[in-house]
């Protein structure tokens, strides 16, 4: 029985010393310690021992069960430890890597310019409001004083989507929602996209964006318009850009005009931009038609008030110096990084 004990001792101390990790530690302690290890088989063959000398045995055994666990838990810290180390080590961040480069999205040019001058006209007292992209030909055409067979139609070539539907061709659709069921003093802008059926070139798409802007109450005159109007150019261009007043023609306002600005390109001395004429023309504006008012319900014997329609490419143009209005939807990078 000594001599069992002795050896199972030695293989232990010979296996131990050629475990090289603490996997190869807790495999010993499985292997030793279980309860159908070695220690525990010499263990029931106490019973075989002459009662006399089973304490002494017993004890050996016990001895030899409390310097293996000692041993098994001394290796396994050992290594912990170390291999606490190599982990770090392996873990380690090399902070003078260079990083992975994270591309920031940003504002459209044309968006940054709609909203500025949205913010610039909430400040003057107006307030937004939307209407559908898709509408109805009344509010369209027929209820602003476009009749069915008016020539002004042709003005804009339309998209329609059935006889009665069409994709809006100006936020001017805005204008009878927001007479509708309201009492003046009214005082609105309707940002949003309008649609033409026109050939796409330099100064034209098929699609673009206008701020429609419309105020109504007692004694409503053009020289609000005016002031308005200058108010808003010399905030959206932070100088006092010069403004051109020409009489026009639009069915929905009268009297009407249109509002060119000086080339901020040429400073009016002509290029390509303004086609050498040294203004462009930004918007257009009068005082809404007393048959407007009429259909949006209110009596324009008691009231009045202007409208305008600006085109919002044309101003990011004058504003960013683009020459043409392609490169808006273009989605070139070289462009759109300068924003
Ligand atoms: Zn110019």
């Amino acid at each position: 029985m000594d001599e069992k004990v002795l050896s199972l001792k030695k293989a232990f101390q010979h296996d131990l010393s050629g475990a090289a990790n603490s996997k190869d530690v807790e495999q010993l302690k499985v292997k030793y310690t279980g309860k159908k290890g070695p220690v525990q088989a010499l263990m029931l063959e106490l019973r075989n021992v002459a009662p006399e000398a089973r304490p002494r045995v017993g004890k050996e055994i016990n001895d030899l069960k409390n310097e293996i666990d000692g041993l098994l838990d001394q290796a396994l810290m050992g290594f912990a430890k170390a291999e606490e180390v190599a982990q770090l080590e392996a873990e380690k961040i090399d902070i003078s890597l260079p990083g992975k480069r994270h591309y920031l999205g940003h504002s459209h040019p044309i968006r940054i310019m709609m909203r500025e001058i949205v913010d610039i006209l909430i400040g003057m007292g107006f307030s937004v409001q939307c209407g559908p992209e898709i509408d109805s030909d009344w509010y369209n055409f027929e209820g602003l004083n476009y009749p069915a067979d008016h020539p002004a139609r042709d003005m804009q070539d339309t998209f329609y989507v059935t006889e009665h539907l069409l994709l809006r061709s100006q936020t001017s659709n805005v204008q009878l929602r927001a007479m509708e069921g309201r009492n003046p003093p009214i005082r609105i802008i309707a940002p949003g996209t309008v649609f033409r059926n026109e050939n796409i070139s330099a100064r034209s798409h098929v699609f673009f964006h206008q701020i429609e802007g419309l105020y109504i109450d007692r004694h409503v005159s053009f020289a609000d318009l005016f002031a308005t109007m200058e108010e808003l150019w010399s905030k959206v261009f932070n100088e006092t850009v010069e403004a051109r007043f020409r009489p026009s023609y639009f069915p929905f306002v009268e009297p009407g005009l249109e509002v060119d600005l000086k080339c901020t390109s040429c400073h009016g001395s002509g290029c390509r931009l303004c086609k050498h004429s040294g203004w462009l023309e930004v918007c257009g504006a009068g005082m809404v038609h007393p048959e407007v008012l009429k259909n949006g319900g209110i009596n324009p014997h008691d009231y009045s008030g202007y409208a305008w329609g600006m085109g919002i490419e044309r101003l990011a143009m004058l504003r960013y110096g683009i020459s043409d209005i392609r490169m808006f939807t273009e989605n070139d990078m070289r462009l759109l990084a300068q924003f």
